[in-house]
C-alpha cells in the first residue's frame, strides 16, 4: 500500500516541443507545453484525435524525448540522465497502462502482474508477493488465479493497472483506459485511478469522456498540440457528475 512515508513523485513538462518527421513532412504533435503534475494529483488530459495527448504521455514515460524541452520525474530531469539511468527510473518510477488490455493471455492474473519485476530480474519467489500487494492494491486480490479470457474488460483494465503499479511505482500513465469498456466498467477503473491518487500515486489519464475527467483534480485540454484550456475540478462541480 502506498503511505506518506514513501517518496512523493510528481511529473513535469517544462517547454516541451515535439516535431515528427523533417522539413515539409514535419508534424509538430507538440507545441510549447509545459505541464506540471504535482505528487498524488490526478490530470485528465482531453482533446480531440490528434491533439498530442498521446504524445504527452509518451514524453511523460520516458519513451519519447521531446524535440526541445525537458521533462522531469520528481527532481530528475530525464534528457540529463544516461539511458541505463533513465531506464531505470521507467521501471522504477512510472507504470503505463494502455486502451488495449494487453495482458499476456498464458499467464495468470498474478503472473501478469510479476511479469515486469522478473524481466527486471527478481525471482519468481521473490516477484509472487509484490504482485499479490499490487493485486490487493487494486482490488484485484481475487482475480490472481484466472487468465484474462475469463476476465470482464474491467477486471483485465484492473489486472492492467497492477502490473504497471507492481514494485511501488508512484506514476500512472494511462492512455485512454476506459475506452474499450462499458460505462459500469469505465466508471470502476476511473473510481479505482481516483482512489491511487488519493493516496499518493501521480496520474495521468488520457479520455474523451467528460464524465471521466470530472473525477481528476485537473482537466488540461489540448488543441492542435498546444494547451488552451485547464480547469481545476471543484468538489461543488463534482457533485453533478454522481462522483
Ligand atoms: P492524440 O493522442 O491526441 O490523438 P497524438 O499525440 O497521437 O494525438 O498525435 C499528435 C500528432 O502527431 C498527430 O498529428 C499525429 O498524426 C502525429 N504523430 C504522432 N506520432 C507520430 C509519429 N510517430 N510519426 C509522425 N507523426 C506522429
Ligand atoms: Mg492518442
Amino acid at each position: 500500500m502506498n503511505t506518506a512515508t514513501n517518496t512523493r513523485t510528481g511529473i513535469s513538462l517544462d517547454h516541451c516541443t515535439r516535431v515528427y518527421g523533417e522539413d515539409h513532412l514535419a508534424v509538430t504533435a507538440l507545441r510549447d507545453v509545459s505541464l506540471h503534475v504535482a505528487p498524488g494529483e490526478f490530470v485528465a488530459v482531453m482533446g480531440p484525435s490528434g491533439s498530442g495527448k498521446s504524445t504527452v504521455l509518451n514524453l511523460m514515460s520516458g519513451l519519447d524525448d521531446p524535440t526541445t524541452g525537458t521533462v522531469a520525474i520528481g527532481t530528475r530531469v530525464m534528457q540529463s540522465l544516461s539511458s541505463r539511468d533513465r531506464a531505470q527510473l521507467r521501471r522504477t518510477e512510472i507504470g503505463i497502462v494502455f486502451q488495449r488490455l494487453n495482458l499476456v493471455p498464458q499467464l495468470t492474473g498474478i503472473e501478469n502482474v510479476m511479469l515486469p519485476l522478473e524481466l527486471e530480474g527478481l525471482s519468481a519467489r521473490a516477484a509472487r508477493p509484490a504482485a499479490a500487494a499490487a493485486l490487493a492494491q487494486v482490488g484485484a486480490a481475487h482475480l490472481d488465479e484466472r487468465f484474462p479470457d475469463v476476465l470482464s474488460g474491467g477486471e483485465q483494465q484492473r489486472v492492467a493497472i497492477a502490473r504497471a503499479l507492481v514494485g511501488d511505482r508512484r506514476v500512472i500513465l494511462a492512455d485512454e483506459p476506459t475506452a474499450s469498456l462499458d460505462s459500469l466498467d469505465g466508471e470502476a477503473i476511473v473510481r479505482l485511478l481516483r482512489g491511487l491518487a488519493d493516496n499518493g500515486v501521480t496520474v495521468v489519464m488520457v479520455s474523451h469522456d467528460p464524465r471521466w475527467a470530472a473525477w481528476a483534480d485537473r482537466i488540461v485540454t489540448l488543441h492542435d498540440g498546444s494547451i488552451t484550456d485547464e480547469t481545476r475540478v471543484e468538489a461543488s462541480e463534482i457533485i453533478g457528475v454522481s462522483r
